[in-house]
């Protein structure tokens, strides 16, 4: 049997399922590029106080690599970071991983891939795997006046731990999932915090609770334990999913529930700014047991008029008004749409990745291109993200990746993509369903087109995940033989 040479861009949270897939099915010559000096992905770039993740650890964690002890419901960053590492280490991915390394570019040409890096090294792979994520390019807002901002500036994803903020008046622009955690935390240990808000939020409540010494030694001693609160939150995730993609029940439950959290903010014409004027889960849901509590403080307020411009001073608002600050967090999220740009991408016949997407991200199932042979994403266009949980879908992912590496190991292929018929076919089906789904129910949010339609897919997650984990239609891809002396 042959070897394919397989490169894995990123060694995030895919990138580290993929590495472990590939060598539990033995393929062991790969390469993982990652650009910056340590596994993670978004938990090594994300570490601004009040990070937590609000998917329960025991769901959220990889099947592969159950922990048993976790310390809280909800793992704070730092934690998750920490178990990630972890993994990556008992996994021995470091042997393959290439630190500090940019891919720049990747061409295919006659039925291999030529990767380039930063390094100035440029190899040829069977297989390029991209596991580059999609919430990693920080979004810097166009604001007038930004650059003459005398205190200090950062992204919520690039924190600077050297800015004291202990009796700093800190301004948050942004009330995402980032910045509704971020200001819970900056609450009360600022001496000010000013809430920029361009669009009020639902907010789901939550408790998040620490395991007692007792809780872990029975979770150390049953691992069973463990295996049954992974199933479920994924039955309790999925029957939230069905407000998600149906209107119906479940919909009109969650709705009722966020309304009764946002009772909780006694001033009505505080509420009244927190009020959305759009359904929940239209933009992705946000899960704090902390925000409503933050912004009733009297150190804390919330604007809402418009940003006219930052001065040396502050940030002025539209009505004229300068709100005075010494540092100003963009919580202002990422470019969801570029992926594995800007790497320069090109497929056959010369045809690049920005040529194939001027209509915006499309894939065939979210993971391959046509006209991109053996190239393959995680967590690409139209997966199932929201509040699901991305170790399940990309873990799902890397079974059909597998799949194929595997049929091209016995030979039976030489390169495979797409079908452009099959992969326009999928694409109407779920533009035909978006309509259906929260997500379109009139709100600005990161998970939409250029052309307003929701770029995520649009039925429940587990339907994707049963779907990637099936054997591939033979029908919907073209696949070059193998040349007999390849073979
Ligand atoms: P986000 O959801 O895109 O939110 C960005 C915020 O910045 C929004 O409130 C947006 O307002 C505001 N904004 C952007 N540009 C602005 C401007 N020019 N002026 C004023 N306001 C501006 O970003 P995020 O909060 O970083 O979250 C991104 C994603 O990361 C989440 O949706 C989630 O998938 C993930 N995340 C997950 C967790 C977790 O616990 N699992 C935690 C954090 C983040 P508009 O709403 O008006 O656009």
């Amino acid at each position: 049997m042959r070897t394919p040479r397989i490169a894995i861009i990123g060694a995030g949270i895919s990138g580290i399922c993929m590495g472990v897939a590939l060598q539990r099915a033995g393929f062991t010559d790969f390469v993982i590029y990652e650009k910056a000096d340590d596994f993670g992905g978004t938990w090594r770039d994300n570490t601004y106080p009040g990070l937590v993740c609000d998917v329960p650890s025991r769901y959220y964690q990889l099947t592969f690599a159950p922990n048993t002890q976790w310390r809280h419901l909800y793992s704070s960053g730092p934690d998750i970071q920490r178990y990630l590492l972890g993994v990556a280490r008992a996994q021995g991915l470091h042997r393959w991983t290439r630190f500090g390394v940019e891919v720049t570019a990747a061409t295919f040409d006659r039925a291999r891939w030529q990767v380039s890096a930063s390094d100035e090294t440029a190899e040829d792979f069977d297989f390029v795997l991209c596991a580059t994520g999609f919430l990693h390019h920080p979004s810097w807002p166009d604001i007038a006046g930004l650059d003459e901002f005398g205190g200090d500036v950062m992204h919520s994803a690039r924190w600077r731990h050297d800015i004291e903020l202990t009796g700093a008046r800190v301004g948050v622009i942004g009330t995402g999932s980032t910045g509704t955690q971020l200001v819970g935390a900056l609450a009360g240990n600022a001496a000010e915090v000013v809430v920029f808000q361009r669009t009020p939020q639902w907010i789901l409540p939550t408790v998040n609770r620490k395991y007692t010494p007792l809780s872990k030694a029975l979770y150390r001693r049953a691992p069973v334990l463990g295996v049954a609160s992974y199933w479920f939150f994924r039955a309790a995730f999925a029957a939230a999913s069905q407000g998600l993609v149906h209107p119906g029940r479940m919909r009109r439950f969650i709705q009722w529930v966020v309304e009764q959290h946002l009772r909780s903010v006694r001033d009505p014409e505080l509420r009244r700014k927190l009020t959305p004027d759009y359904p929940a889960m239209c933009k992705r849901m946000v899960v704090s047991d902390s925000f409503y509590r933050a912004v009733q403080r009297p150190d804390v307020t919330v604007v809402t008029d418009g940003i006219d411009r930052v001065e040396k001073r502050g940030v002025v608002t539209v009505d004229g008004r300068l709100r005075e600050l010494d540092v100003l967090v963009l919580a202002t999220g990422f470019d969801s749409h570029a992926y594995m740009r800007p790497m320069a991408i090109t497929g056959l016949g010369g045809h690049t990745l920005d040529q194939a997407w001027a209509n915006g991200p499309r894939a065939h199932e979210s993971v391959m291109i046509p006209e991109f042979p053996n190239l393959f994403m995680l967590i690409g266009p139209h997966s199932p993200v929201a509040n699901h949980p991305l170790t399940a879908i990309a873990e799902a992912q890397t079974v059909r990746i597998v799949g194929w590496l595997r049929r091209w190991r016995a030979g039976e292929f030489e390169t495979v993509a797409p079908t452009r018929e099959a992969t326009d076919r999928y694409n109407a089906r779920m533009r035909e369903a978006a309509p259906n789904t929260a997500l379109a129910s009139g709100c600005r949010s990161w998970y939409l087109g250029a052309d307003g339609v929701p770029e995520v897919w649009p039925w429940s997650p587990h339907r994707y995940e049963k779907l990637i984990r099936s054997v591939p239609n033979p029908l919907d891809y073209h696949l070059m033989p193998c040349p007999a002396e390849r073979k």
